[in-house]
């Protein structure tokens, strides 16, 4: 059984506090198009991150969370100067610190920088399905032009409110050379 293979390019996660230091008063993010899992949206606002060498912008996605947390590529965390410990979304305790400025004001991030640790989100049925359930760590074979690649250490994520899709960052999709359109598989 086949899944697509999404690419999360490096993004920022707000919380409506920071949201509107960074964007001023009752700023309310805008939608700029709906991602693949339901709910969860590619914003226009754009911010930058600032590390101890370098600075890069990045767009924030929707909605709105409790913590900030920001997810870069290794590549990237080398480039600015920043810490970016391989975690899962949500598990910030202890992780990377940066600035994040936006066209209104600053915050000072004492952590929430991670390189997201590859995924699979699958609803209750894609997990019968696949034969794995929530917190499972399986491998994925990704078959492209050149480059097919198998990734050991996914984790698999399970809740009714995800769609079937696989998330790696742009480090693991250049190095598997992934396309437009990647599908992978479990492997055993
Ligand atoms: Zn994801």
């Amino acid at each position: 059984m086949k899944f697509v293979v999404e690419t999360s390019a490096r993004h920022v996660h707000v919380t409506q506090e920071d949201l509107e230091t960074l964007f001023g008063k009752g700023h309310e993010l805008t939608k700029k198009k709906d991602l693949s899992q339901p709910g969860q949206f590619a914003c226009e606002e754009k911010v930058t991150i600032v590390g101890s060498k370098k600075e890069m912008k990045a767009s924030i996605l929707g909605p709105v969370r409790p913590e900030t947390q920001v997810e870069l590529s290794l590549t990237d965390a080398r480039s600015i100067g920043v810490d970016a410990p391989i975690r899962e979304s949500g598990d910030i305790a202890g992780s990377g610190a940066c600035k994040l400025v936006g066209p209104a004001g600053e915050v000072e991030l004492k952590e929430g920088v991670i390189a997201a640790k590859r995924h699979i989100h699958a609803t209750p049925e894609d997990a019968e399905k696949l034969g794995v359930k929530d917190k499972d760590v399986v491998s994925v074979k990704i078959d492209t032009e050149g480059r097919s690649l198998v990734f050991g250490d996914v984790v698999v994520r399970v809740s009714p409110k995800y769609a079937l899709a696989m998330h790696i960052d742009t480090d693991e999709s250049n190095a598997a050379a992934c396309g437009r359109e990647v599908f992978g598989e479990i492997v055993k």
